[in-house]
């Protein structure tokens, strides 16, 4: 059976979004869980790692991932340290982004926003894990500032993100919402009554995106809702924190 995973057809370079079939974790867990911080057997998601880098082809010791606090810091990844296995997270940060061929950054999620931006002509490839503090903070423009200070050209890069929980889901305080649409302009929150209002982050991301400076046609939404389908996916949300967590990722791999 081929491993399943979603992708972005924008992003010239191997990654993906992770769902919840292809692991070996049980109950809530079940099956991909790709996180080691939510209560799940460590072995499970060992082994769960392997499958995916079996999948992705890559050595378990090419990943390169982050300790996620819904911060706005985004770090350059360590390079090959020659260890085998998996390495622990390099960096207490919310973005990662390498330009070492071969090697794979990624965040893991399970409502929040994941991005990935690929710059094609540095070839440099960057996740980040963007919930409504990151979302807010403006993380993706951080990330983009981060590689145009390596001689990325905004104008070149291409993003995606990924499944997430989307406006149909995501009802959030009104005074939550009424900030986004100060700090955002209007559409990216809808009042529901007068004590709630539905968010739409991704559209807050991809705003904070084209500010930043790619190009519409660069910016690429999957449509898929992790609170509306939990035969595939995750939710935080929905499971009442008690729920594993999906990966998306980018390997810096340029055809
Ligand atoms: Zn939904």
């Amino acid at each position: 059976m081929e491993f399943p995973l979603l992708v972005a057809p924008l992003l010239p370079v191997p990654h993906g979004f992770t769902v919840r079939a292809g692991g070996v974790s049980e109950g809530p867990f079940a099956s991909l869980n790709l996180s080691v911080a939510v209560g799940d057997a460590p072995e499970a998601v060992e082994r769960n790692y392997a499958r995916l880098s079996r999948a992705v082809g890559v050595a378990p010791s090419a990943w390169r991932r982050v300790s996620q606090v819904h911060g706005d810091a985004v770090v350059r990844a360590p390079e090959w340290q020659g260890a085998e296995g998996l390495p622990p997270p390099c960096a207490t940060a919310d973005g990662v982004w390498t330009d070492t061929p071969g090697l794979v950054v990624g965040v893991l999620t399970a409502d929040c926003v994941p991005v990935l931006l690929v710059d094609p002509d540095g070839r440099r490839v960057a996740a980040v894990h963007a919930g409504w503090k990151g979302t807010a903070a403006r993380i993706a423009a951080r990330a983009v500032e981060a590689l145009v200070a390596q001689g990325a050209r905004a104008e070149r890069l291409l993003a995606a993100t990924g499944p997430c929980i989307q406006r149909c889901c995501y009802e959030v305080g009104a005074e939550l919402g009424a900030r986004f649409e100060a700090a955002f302009g209007p559409g990216v929150a809808e009042r529901t009554d007068p004590e709630h209002a539905r968010l739409d982050l991704v559209e807050a991301v991809g705003r904070t995106l084209r500010e930043a400076g790619l190009q519409d046609a660069h910016v690429q939404r999957l449509p898929h809702c992790t609170a509306c389908d939990a035969s595939r996916f995750f939710s935080h949300r929905r499971d009442a924190g008690r729920t594993g967590r999906h990966l998306s990722f980018a390997r810096c791999d340029f055809a």
